[in-house]
């Protein structure tokens, strides 16, 4: 049982390492980012929202995905084998939001891993980055480092690849200036209360994954 939190600027890599740690620790893998998404494509009130700030680059308002989250957490697969966090907290309303919730049900965060990697190398990665289309997949390529075998096309499950909406250098400057200015701040919150560990990003994905496993 792990109750985890991945920190990163959008880019970092969090989502290519929730994959693995979400399978070698058993804990559900909770990404806002991703429960807005379905939301967006299956045309929910929340998704047209959410969509809105999604397309700019800005935070969708802390009272959509604070109660979303929390009642996630209270489903039974986060009771009884803790979670992986991946794109919340992202202020730190949510952060103190998440505490309270936490305190209420007498449980801690184990761990909240904070991966480091500077804003350039961020927005080439996110300028080549390829997402798989399949919801069950989600496989993610980069052209520069990383691309499929045939162009646009998943090696795993052969659906088509996309570029994801928010990931062009307009709205990448703006995640990145989000970022600084709103959820940088829990680096420091969560080195207060003693649980974060910094990992910096390689340029090898094995070993950054060697780096994380150690930090946890
Ligand atoms: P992500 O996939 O985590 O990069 O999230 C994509 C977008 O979803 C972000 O740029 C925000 O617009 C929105 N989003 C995801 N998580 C949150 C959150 N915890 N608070 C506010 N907005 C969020």
């Amino acid at each position: 049982m792990k109750r985890l939190i991945i920190l990163g600027a959008p880019g970092s890599g969090k989502g290519s390492q929730c994959k693995w740690i979400t399978k070698d620790y058993n804990v559900p893998h909770i990404s806002t980012g991703d429960i807005f998404r379905k939301n967006i494509s299956e045309g929910t009130e929340l998704g047209k929202k959410a969509k809105e700030y999604m397309d700019k680059g800005a935070l969708v308002p802390d009272e959509l995905v604070i109660d979303l989250l929390t009642s996630r957490l209270d489903e039974p697969d986060c009771v009884e084998n803790g979670f992986l966090l991946d794109g919340f907290p992202r202020t730190l309303s949510q952060a103190e939001a998440l505490s309270n919730y936490l305190t209420s049900k007498g449980i801690q965060i184990d761990r909240v891993i904070n991966i480091d990697v500077d804003d350039e190398e961020i927005m080439s990665r996110a300028l080549n980055r390829r997402t798989c289309s399949n919801p069950e997949c989600k496989e993610i390529y980069n052209m520069r480092d990383n691309p499929p075998k045939v162009e646009g096309i998943c090696d795993k499950c052969g659906a088509p690849l996309f570029i994801r909406d928010d990931d062009n250098e307009e709205t990448v400057a703006n995640r990145l200036r989000v970022y600084h200015e709103q959820t940088e701040p829990l680096i420091k919150y969560y080195e207060e209360l003693g649980v974060l560990r910094t990992v910096k990003g390689q340029q090898e994905f094995a070993d950054t994954v060697a780096l994380v496993k150690e930090a946890i």
